[in-house]
């Protein structure tokens, strides 16, 4: 008998018809004799239409309202789903993120976890329920419904897996597993049967959004053995898992893109050592995270410098990045969102020279300007026009060998 966390993304409980589904599978494998605990998403499409609705009443809605809002979605979900367990004969009852005590932080919008106390989650298993806990949604301290910032579900399982020392933590979703890049815009795309904890959290925060960046750094953290699967068929998915000596052998493992970054480019301003430390000192005290930075060579007394920030603090960083602007003496400040980062990850990247330069020159070929790079030691990514983001990642998956059935080695 084990203890299994089985969460489900908002497309898995996307209609009722979906959710009598999950409710199959959580008593299939009660039958087998395992404790279950499920973590709901949203109904597709629904948080998006509850943020909409906050937008519609003002451009900048604050941010406590908006998480009272988000996290309805899930309760929905949670309640119509464990009324669908016990439709199909099962025993279930549904826990709200307070319910739980699902502590967190007080960064409404984007929270993160601090402490859950499992007592609740097993009291129900111990009356031979099944749990059905909300995804996304926490608590602060000060008794305020918080969420965990967008694809949150997936940290509410890990983290509650953590917590309850689950046996496994199966994240069911509309794809089979990871892949080697995003499915649904690559056809050559391969599933991969394992992946590091290293690996995928790159490919996170590049990107791939099949799993919350947070849950992977939970799942490394406490050691938790995740499985992303389908929740469409029974087929075996990914496993992600520490470091294996033959995960080395790949060099590249996955190819992410990312739309949601804008780039800034501050022009003229004046050759002194000063320059950067005010500039990014200003855009880190209002908490914006800069990502790629370039600051051009200077020749004469002028140098520019290229950086990005996230889309969604873009209008907030405006004013200020054009007034820090003004202040350095910069002479001009440009912006342009129509930009796509794309990235390649793998570990064997340690040991294998000449990867970035491939990279470039697989986009040359395509014709493909690169306006940034940056590296780290298991990824390379590179800043291009979003007009070429299938382009792109197309040309680097087939040129690194991924649509092969050996893969990037
Ligand atoms: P859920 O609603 O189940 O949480 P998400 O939409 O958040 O599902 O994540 C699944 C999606 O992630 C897939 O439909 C796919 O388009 C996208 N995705 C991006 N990169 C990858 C990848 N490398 N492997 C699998 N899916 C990926
Ligand atoms: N419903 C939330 C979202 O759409 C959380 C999740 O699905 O994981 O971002
Ligand atoms: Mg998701």
């Amino acid at each position: 008998m084990a203890l299994v966390v089985q969460k489900f993304g908002g497309t898995s409980v996307g209609s009722i018809d979906r959710m009598r589904n999950v409710a199959r599978r959580a008593l299939r494998a009660r039958a087998q004799g395992h404790d279950v605990v499920l973590i709901v998403s949203a109904m597709s499409g629904e948080t998006n239409r509850l943020l909409g609705l906050a937008h519609e009443v003002t451009g900048v809605p604050d941010a406590r309202e908006m998480d009272v809002i988000a996290a309805t979605g899930e309760q929905v979900s949670a309640a119509l789903v464990a009324m669908a367990v016990q439709a199909e004969g099962g025993q279930a009852r549904s826990l709200l993120g307070h319910q739980v005590k699902i502590l967190t932080d007080d960064a409404f919008t984007k929270a993160r976890i601090r402490a859950i106390d499992g007592s609740m989650i097993r009291e129900t298993l111990a009356e031979g329920k099944i749990a059905v806990v909300a995804g996304f949604q926490g608590v602060d301290a000060g008794g305020n419904i918080t969420t965990l910032g967008r694809g949150g579900s997936d940290t509410s399982a890990v983290a509650v897996a953590a917590a309850i020392n689950a046996d496994v933590c199966e994240i069911y979703t509309d794809v089979d597993g990871v892949y080697t890049t995003d499915p649904n815009i690559c056809s050559s795309a391969r599933k991969i049967s394992r992946i590091s904890y290293e690996e995928m959290l790159e490919l996170a925060s590049l990107g791939a959004k099949v799993l919350q960046i947070r849950s992977v750094e939970l799942a490394m953290k406490y050691g938790v053995a995740v499985h992303v699967r389908s929740s469409f068929s029974d087929v075996e998915g990914t496993w992600v898992v520490a470091e294996e000596k033959s995960l080395e052998d790949v060099v590249v493992a996955g190819v992410a893109y990312d739309k949601n970054d804008a780039r800034v480019h501050v022009m003229g301003a004046p050759d002194q050592a000063n320059v950067v430390a005010d500039l990014f000192g200003a855009i880190a005290d209002r908490n914006i995270s800069v990502d790629m930075i370039i600051q051009s060579a200077t020749t004469g007394p002028e140098r520019a410098v290229t950086f990005t920030v996230p889309k969604s603090d873009l209008t907030r960083a405006r004013p200020f990045i054009e007034e820090v602007a003004k202040r350095i003496g910069a002479t001009e400040v440009r912006y342009d969102e129509d930009v796509v980062k794309v990235s390649i990850v793998g570990l064997g990247m340690r040991s294998h020279a000449g990867v970035a330069a491939k990279m470039f020159r697989l986009l040359a070929n395509e014709g493909i300007n690169i306006q940034a790079i940056s590296t780290s030691e298991i990824k390379v990514s590179c800043l291009i026009h979003a007009k070429y983001t299938e382009l792109a990642v197309r040309a680097l998956h087939d040129g690194f060998g991924l649509a092969n059935e050996a893969g990037g080695k």
